[in-house]
């Protein structure tokens, strides 16, 4: 039963509001879920249900809700000083602390710091950036930027065209030109006959034959994420990002590492990069680095890419780039992470826990894989296991099937075509981990069960 309080939240919500990435005709039909509060791993909707946030709302809240010392540091910073620029000679402690202590964080190479609003912001922003470089170089041929399809870097005009979303390209018409998208490292939906690992190579090997399409001389950067996240949690094989380095190695192509998910400890290192061996030229940052208590990101660049960027003007910046109390947010956040020793805790303790329990899922009938690296996994459910090749007719309606069955079980998942996946706190303790395992494998019969009455699967 809902409410009238939860009636009315719907009502308004439909008369208003419109939602990102909705069917809003469908959704207020529906009816939105309203979520009132945050509480550590957990969120409850207007009903008084909660729900576990396998999602750590969208790969951000890594420290878990409801934390008093970050509302504690944004108030102090709010009443001491709520705003100022960074763009005409000017600075601030929280925007020289919080770029000391990325710098602090990530590959020693790695040394300043662009602050954006977003990872959307931080990815227009390393566009901008990388042409420039190459432009102050004395190389401004070099514009090309090589992307991957099926990547996600967000949803503004730049954002879009470097993501690989042919849904996204098909809305107000993208990609802007000079953004070529090559070969994703998904063994499991394209690795047809061969292994992972052969796979792995194969996908390296079509981004080094568009390099030598398009000429070294044209191209400026290549961008990827070390996992592809809203991809669909694509771990790629061992031997892919080997292989890259490969490639670009000795190449006069910057790498780019999209880090806005694996930042800040996600794979159970401080970031994607430090994971996987990646050596990057320039990194995207956003969603950990706050864990979404406020709107951060930024562009991490090595002390060369600096160098050649700091002799003239680079025409760029955002009101709030930098901002005060964003950039508290972020501390605070960083403060915890260390002194909680969460990262390590990713790695030894909860990650290699709920790693375990989730590969075990992979003896469910509908599960075709179950894969995870820290805490980001997936699971990719087939008809006819152990059959890659065969997928549900009309994909992404079993995957939406069980993310709707995962919320009723009260655990938040989100679905990819049909696969489920999950991001989880880094807060999360042992028994919620159990829960979310127990909620997991619920989902899995609820919606194989669903999946036979629909005639979906034999
Ligand atoms: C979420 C995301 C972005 C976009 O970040 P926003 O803050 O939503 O603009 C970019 N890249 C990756 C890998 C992301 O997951």
């Amino acid at each position: 039963m809902i409410s009238n309080i939860t009636a009315d939240y719907r009502a308004r919500d439909a008369a208003h509001h419109l939602h990102p990435f909705s069917e809003m005709r469908a959704l207020n039909a529906e009816g939105s879920r309203v979520v009132v509060r945050g509480e550590g791993s957990w969120i409850w909707d207007s009903d008084g249900r909660r729900a576990l946030d396998g999602m750590s709302g969208l790969w951000c809240v890594n420290i878990g809700h409801g934390r008093r010392e970050i509302a504690a540091a944004v108030t102090r910073q709010m009443a001491e000083l709520s705003y100022t620029n960074t763009f005409f000679k000017s600075t601030h402690p929280p925007a020289i602390a919080l770029a000391e202590k990325i710098a602090t964080l990530t590959q020693p190479h790695l040394s300043h710091v662009f602050f954006t609003g977003s990872g959307s912001e931080a990815n227009d922003t390393v566009v901008r950036m990388v042409r420039h470089y190459w432009a102050e170089r004395g190389k401004p041929a070099k514009q090309v930027i090589i992307s991957r399809r099926n990547a996600y870097h967000g949803s503004t005009m730049a954002g879009a065209s470097l993501g690989g979303m042919k849904p996204m390209h098909a809305q107000g018409g993208l990609p802007i030109p000079g953004i070529v998208h090559r070969a994703q490292p998904y063994w499991f939906g394209e690795g047809g006959e061969m292994s992972p690992e052969e796979f792995g190579i194969a996908a390296a090997r079509d981004i080094e034959a568009a390099i030598e399409e398009i000429g070294e001389d044209n191209i400026a950067a290549f961008i990827a994420e070390p996992i592809q996240g809203a991809g669909g949690v694509i771990i790629p094989p061992e031997t892919y990002w080997p292989e890259i380095a490969r490639i670009l190695a000795g190449r006069e192509i910057l790498t780019v590492a999209d880090e806005v998910i694996c930042g800040f400890g996600r794979t159970g290192r401080w970031f994607g990069s430090d994971f996987f061996g990646i050596r990057p030229d320039l990194m995207s940052i956003a969603k950990g680095l706050s864990s979404g208590y406020l709107p951060i990101g930024g562009v991490v660049v090595s002390s060369a890419v600096a160098e050649v960027l700091s002799a003239n003007e680079f025409n760029h910046g955002f009101t709030y780039s930098a901002h005060p109390v964003c950039c508290a947010a972020a501390l605070e956040n960083l403060r915890i992470l260390e002194e909680e020793r969460l990262v390590d805790r990713v790695a030894e303790e909860i990650g290699p826990y709920l790693q375990r329990g989730w590969r075990a899922l992979a003896d469910h009938p509908l599960v075709g894989e179950a894969r995870m690296v820290g805490l980001i996994g997936a699971l990719e459910l087939v008809p006819d296991k152990p059959s890659r090749s065969v997928a549900f007719p009309d994909t992404g309606k079993v995957g939406t099937l069980a993310r709707d069955l995962s919320i009723a079980n009260g655990l938040v998942m989100r679905a990819v075509r049909d696969s489920l996946i999950i991001a989880p706190p880094f807060t999360l303790s042992f028994e919620e981990a159990d829960f979310l395992l127990a909620a997991a494998r619920k989902t899995l019969d609820d919606t194989l069960d669903a999946a036979r009455r629909l005639g979906l699967k034999a």
